[in-house]
């Protein structure tokens, strides 16, 4: 994705521009809204986009994407700088920021054509995706999908259900796997659809997390009309899609939530008495934070240069999921009994980031999961 010769190619680039991003944030740092105690998921949503959008005009959020839509060019490490800076202070709501990140490199990549005509107003804020891969009966084995889109001439027919679709009753559009091949077919007979949400027939119900958040949803699809130049990739190519997806959320946004823990570790350190927790269990936080950031920071460039193979990011994903548990697992021992009883608004902000933690090692791919790619993929432990 990187684009002509601009003023923040190389590494001196990349330096002055997270020095000329840090000035700038700091000098309008007071006039960005901020998360506060006990805010709505949708006043979440609305603060955490009109931050996107004030930081797309004034054109830091530009670098990284491509000139055809909208963006300023240069390598996506640009971007991982602005997740990073934008994390620290707390700008994003960083889970619905990860969803652009996801989706937005796969579609400019897989859908160039497609991402020209509709992509910018997710780009910059005006308007949200969702990702619906996820069925009932396909987490982990995603390959068994059942949610069929059929051929109808100029258009697709699709009916069938997502769940887990996160953010999805804020959605204008989906990136959606549907069968277009034979179940048989598994992971060849899947396409990949950008759909719009409010096409007849779409149907959002959200669900309750244990965090007390109803951030996903399921959806319905009964019968809607997909145009059949909404297709990302080609027609049953929807597997490489998703792999490519997998790849770009273990990108910047890996780099932005590590900035985030590496935030929670530093304020707990400064608030908390660690004490009262297990030394050996503080060591092993610091080093599991320090292991995630050194791994990141290595993925960010091997991203950027084109040099990493999907099996290896599922190490980002097994770390990140652990430096998350362990450090909300250390915020609960050191605060001893406060996290699950205590009723005021910041120890509830800080339960609801406990009970999150928990499904890191169940998003984008669950810990086992992870280790199976691991040891087949990447270390070839299992014999053939
Ligand atoms: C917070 C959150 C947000 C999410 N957002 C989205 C979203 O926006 N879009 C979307 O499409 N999906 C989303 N998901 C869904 C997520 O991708 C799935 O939950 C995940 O892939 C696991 O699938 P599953 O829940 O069906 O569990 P299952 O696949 O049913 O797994 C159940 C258990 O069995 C284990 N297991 C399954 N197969 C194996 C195996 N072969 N070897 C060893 N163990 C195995 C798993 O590790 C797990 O412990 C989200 C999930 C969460 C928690």
């Amino acid at each position: 994705m990187a684009g002509k010769t601009g003023p923040y190619d190389g590494p001196e680039g990349l330096g002055r521009f997270h020095s000329e991003l840090t000035v700038w944030l700091d000098e309008h740092d007071t006039s960005f809204p901020r998360r506060a105690c006990g805010m709505s998921l949708s006043d979440e949503v609305a603060r955490s986009r009109a931050n996107q959008s004030r930081l797309w005009q004034a054109g830091w959020l530009r670098y990284g994407w491509p000139e055809t839509v909208g963006g300023l060019g240069g390598s996506r490490l640009l971007r991982a700088a602005v997740a990073e800076q934008a994390a620290r202070r707390g700008l994003f709501y960083d889970t619905l920021a990860a969803v652009g990140e996801v989706l937005g490199p796969t579609v400019v990549e897989a859908a160039p054509g497609l991402a020209e005509r509709c992509i910018t107003p997710f780009l910059d804020g005006t308007e949200g995706w969702c990702q619906g891969f996820s069925e009932p009966e396909a987490g982990s084995d995603l390959a068994s999908l059942r949610c069929r889109a059929v051929d109808a001439g100029d258009h697709w027919v699709v009916t069938g259900q997502k769940v887990w679709t996160s953010y999805a009753q804020f959605a204008s559009r989906m990136v959606l796997l549907a069968r277009t091949g034979s179940a048989e077919d598994r992971h060849r007979g899947i396409t990949a659809l950008l759909v719009d949400m409010d096409s007849p027939g779409v149907t959002v119900r959200p669900l309750q997390a244990i965090n007390d958040m109803a951030e996903f949803s399921e959806t319905f699809f009964d019968g809607v009309r997909v145009s059949k130049d909404r297709v990302i990739g080609e027609v049953g190519g929807g597997w490489s899609v998703a792999m490519r997806m997998l790849r770009h959320e273990r990108g910047g946004i890996f780099w932005m939530l590590s900035a985030w823990l590496l935030d929670e570790l530093e304020k707990l350190a400064g608030t908390a008495d660690l004490g009262v927790a297990d030394d050996e269990a503080v060591g092993r936080l610091f080093a599991s934070v320090a292991a995630l950031r050194a791994r990141s920071w290595t993925t960010q460039h091997r991203l950027a240069a084109g040099a990493i193979e999907t099996p290896e990011t599922s190490i980002d994903k097994i770390l990140m999921a652990t430096a998350e548990q362990e450090l909300f697992d250390l915020v609960r021992t050191s605060l001893d009994g406060v996290l699950e009883f205590a009723d005021d608004e910041s120890v509830a902000w800080l339960r609801s980031s406990y009970m999150y933690s928990r499904a890191a090692s169940v998003y984008g791919g669950t810990a086992e999961i992870q280790r199976n790619i691991v040891a087949d993929q990447v270390l070839g432990l299992r014999s053939p």
